[in-house]
C-alpha cells in the first residue's frame, strides 16, 4: 500500500471516529463506548442529580472533544513516520501551525472549564440558563433542585437517541445535547409543530414511520428555542404530559396508532351519549387502570330496551376513567378487523357484564 494511500486511510477513519464518538450511533451506545459511560464514575448518578451530572458531562464533553485534533496530529506521526511530524525542529510551516492550532484549542477548552467549576459551577452555561429561570430571589440551584426531583419521578416522559433525548417532567421540558441542555418551564412555553417526515420502513407492507419536528419558544427571551423531534405514536404520551395545548398552524397529519384512532372515535361517541348523574352521596374515586385521573364513566344499559338484547346492567360503581375503559374494550376486540370495533360488544372489566359502546355514560358532576 502507497503511503498516500494510508495518510487518506487514516484521515478517514479518524474523521469517522471523531464524528462517532461526538453523535454516537447506536451499536457505540450498545457498545458503552459514550463519555457517560467512560466516565461514570465521576459524573455520579443522573437519576439523583440530574443537573449537576449534565454540568460535569458537558464540560467534560468540551475537554475531550478538544484533544481531536491533536489527536490527529498523533496518529499521522506515527502512520506516516517519513513526514517525521515528531521532530519539531524540522517542521513545515503547515503542519507548526496545525500543531499550534490543536494545542492552543486545548488550552482554551480547559480555560473555559476551569471557569465554569468555579464558585461549584456557578459560571457553566446550563446554571445561567436555570438562573433565568428562577423567580426572584432564588438562586439557580432551587430551580436545579426542582428538576432533580422531577426528573427522579417515574412518569416522566422521555424519547430520542442517546445525546438528543427529549424530557418531560410535570413542569419542564427539557432536551440534553452534546455541549448544552435546553430547558424551559411548561408555563412559558408555546410548543409548534413545525414539520413532519416520513420515512418508509418497508416496501412490502406499506408500513411506514412518521417524525414529527417541534419547535419550542418561551416567552422568556432569555431563554433560547429549541426543537424536539420524535416519532408520531408517542405524540399522544407528550401530549398528555404537557399543560398547555400543542399549536398546529400547518396542519400537519398526525399518524397515530391504531388503538390511539379508536379511542379517538370511542371519545367522539361518547361525548354524544347521555350523561350519567350520579346521586350526591356517591363517592367518585380514582381510575383503578391508570391511578391517575378520577373514574369518569358509568355503565348505563342505554341501547335497548333494559330487558333485550345481548348487553347486560353493570351495577358496578364508577371506577374507570374514559380513556382506560376505551384502552380495555379495544383490547376484547377482533385485532385483525378494527372496522368492526365500534359495533361490537365487551364485558365490564369488572363485572363482566356485557356492555356496547352506546352504554357507556360521562359522569356528570353537578
Ligand atoms: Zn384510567
Ligand atoms: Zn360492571
Ligand atoms: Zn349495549
Amino acid at each position: 500500500m502507497s503511503q498516500a494511500t494510508v495518510d487518506v486511510l487514516f484521515t478517514i477513519f479518524y474523521v469517522f471516529f471523531s464524528f462517532c464518538l461526538m453523535s454516537p450511533p447506536t451499536e457505540f451506545v450498545s457498545a458503552g463506548i459514550t463519555i457517560q459511560n467512560v466516565l461514570s464514575n465521576y459524573l455520579g448518578s443522573e437519576e439523583m442529580h440530574f443537573i449537576y451530572y449534565h454540568i460535569k458531562r458537558t464540560t467534560f464533553t468540551v475537554v475531550i472533544h478538544s484533544f481531536f485534533p491533536l489527536g490527529y496530529y498523533i496518529g499521522s506521526g506515527l502512520f506516516s513516520p517519513e513526514k517525521d511530524l515528531f521532530n519539531l525542529g524540522t517542521l513545515p510551516f503547515f503542519w507548526r501551525l496545525y500543531l499550534c492550532l490543536s494545542v492552543g484549542i486545548i488550552l482554551v477548552a480547559l480555560v473555559v472549564a476551569f471557569y465554569w467549576s468555579l464558585y461549584k459551577w456557578n459560571n457553566h452555561p446550563i446554571s445561567r440558563q436555570l438562573g433565568h429561570l428562577q423567580r426572584s430571589g432564588e438562586s439557580w440551584r432551587t430551580v436545579a433542585s426542582s428538576i432533580n426531583i422531577e426528573f427522579r419521578r417515574f412518569d416522566k416522559f422521555t424519547t430520542g437517541p442517546h445525546g438528543q433525548r427529549v424530557i418531560v417532567t410535570d413542569s419542564w421540558v427539557i432536551k440534553t445535547g452534546a455541549y448544552f441542555l435546553h430547558i424551559a418551564h411548561q408555563n412559558d412555553i408555546h410548543l409548534t409543530i413545525a414539520n413532519s417526515e416520513e420515512h418508509s420502513l418497508s416496501y412490502e407492507n406499506m408500513s411506514s414511520v412518521q417524525y414529527i419536528n417541534f419547535s419550542v419558544s418561551s416567552v422568556n427571551p432569555k431563554i433560547q428555542p429549541f426543537s424536539i423531534r420524535l416519532n408520531s405514536m408517542e405524540y399522544r404520551d407528550l401530549k398528555d404530559k404537557l399543560q398547555a395545548p400543542i399549536r398546529n398552524a400547518r396542519n400537519v397529519v398526525i399518524q397515530q396508532s391504531l388503538s390511539d384512532k379508536f379511542l379517538d372515535a370511542f371519545k367522539e361517541q361518547i361525548v354524544q351519549n347521555v350523561d350519567f348523574h350520579p346521586p350526591a352521596t356517591l363517592d367518585i374515586e380514582t381510575c383503578i387502570g391508570c391511578m391517575q385521573k378520577q373514574a369518569d364513566v358509568k355503565l348505563v344499559k342505554l341501547c335497548d330496551d333494559p330487558t333485550q338484547g345481548d348487553c347486560v346492567q353493570c351495577f358496578c360503581r364508577p371506577m374507570w376513567c374514559l380513556e382506560c375503559l376505551g384502552k380495555w374494550f379495544a383490547s376484547r376486540q377482533d385485532q385483525q378487523h378494527p372496522e368492526t370495533w365500534m359495533g361490537s360488544k365487551s364485558p365490564c372489566p369488572t363485572c363482566r357484564a356485557t356492555f356496547c359502546v352506546l352504554d357507556v355514560c360521562r359522569i356528570a358532576r353537578t
